[in-house]
């Protein structure tokens, strides 16, 4: 792969303004700055803030943008003093980076890093944009972008990854698997042998499947109102499956029967359905009432 300053036309999804529809048009993408790297984008995926963000979050800063945070892709060229990438490298894009010495990187309590912060800028660290579209510059999502054939990261926030990995899974490594195995791990700390309730299992609630089951977790009941998520439930390591459509009973008592009675350890609301957050509090036991949103 030839290194190349040059900039480069592609593919790319914008959105031009609040709420508008995203539309596919060809773009310009600079090359890297120093300390930066340029992505040739292989896989990327739709998170539900990426729909939230078009339609005004307070975590988008502007129009045009660039959607998208959760993709993976191979480095093309490397901007200057950068030491720890290569061309041909894989990478995931992230939107928090990691110094490892600052306070909160060595706190063990937060990874919300002082050095390589969460940006909200829709802008380079630098305060540019890389990415612009007949003559308009492009925000970027955060330090993303990962909805373009190309896009130009800050290698403080690019994760290597193996290789080999399966692509389509590893995009999902970006935010919602890690979001979900995170709540599990960090957030809960389910404990071995307890009981867990997953509300929802796209790639939240997978992650916090796969997460209470490398912690030990014995019961684990996926509820989901997609029939095809009961072999994928499986696939991560549930033992129970809950589809509501089939019962004229909540969810939560649904649960609750398949636990004793009493209800679960821990239960993840991984749905963002606001009246679920209700189930899912009901559907733990009293005494432990541990409910991650
Ligand atoms: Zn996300
Ligand atoms: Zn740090």
């Amino acid at each position: 792969m030839s290194t190349s300053q040059a900039v480069i036309t592609c593919k790319a999804a914008v959105c031009w303004g609040l709420g508008m529809a995203v539309k596919l048009e060809e773009i310009q993408v600079d090359p890297p700055k120093s300390g930066e790297v340029r992505v040739k984008m292989l896989c990327a995926s739709i998170c539900h803030t990426d729909i939230s963000g078009i339609q005004g979050s307070p975590y988008v800063n502007g129009f045009p943008l660039v959607p998208g945070h959760e993709g993976v892709g191979v480095v093309e060229t490397v901007g200057d003093k950068v030491t720890n990438l290569k061309e041909g490298d894989m990478v995931i894009p992230t939107y928090i980076g990691e110094c490892g010495h600052c306070r909160n990187c060595v706190s063990g309590k937060t990874n919300l890093c002082i050095t390589y912060p969460f940006r909200v800028t829709g802008l380079m660290p630098d305060n540019t944009s890389r990415m612009s579209c007949r003559g308009n510059k492009l925000q970027h999502t955060w330090t993303c972008a990962t909805w373009s054939e190309y896009t130009v990261v800050n290698a403080n926030y690019l994760l290597k990854v193996d290789p080999g990995i399966n692509l389509a899974h590893a995009s999902f490594i970006s935010c919602g698997f890690s979001t979900g195995f995170g709540a599990a791990w960090k957030e809960a700390q389910v404990e071995s042998g307890s009981s867990v309730a997953v509300f929802g299992l796209g790639a939240v609630g997978l992650g916090a499947i796969s997460g209470a089951k490398m912690l030990g977790a014995t019961k684990i009941i996926g509820i989901d109102t997609n029939e095809m998520k009961r072999e994928k439930g499986k696939a991560f390591g549930m033992t129970d499956f809950i589809n509501p459509q089939d019962s004229d009973k909540s969810s939560s008592e649904l649960v609750k029967e398949l636990s004793d009675g009493a209800g679960v350890d821990y239960s993840f609301e991984c749905t963002g359905v606001a009246p679920l957050l209700s189930e899912s509090l009901n559907a733990t036991k009293m005494v432990s009432f541990t409910s991650v949103k």
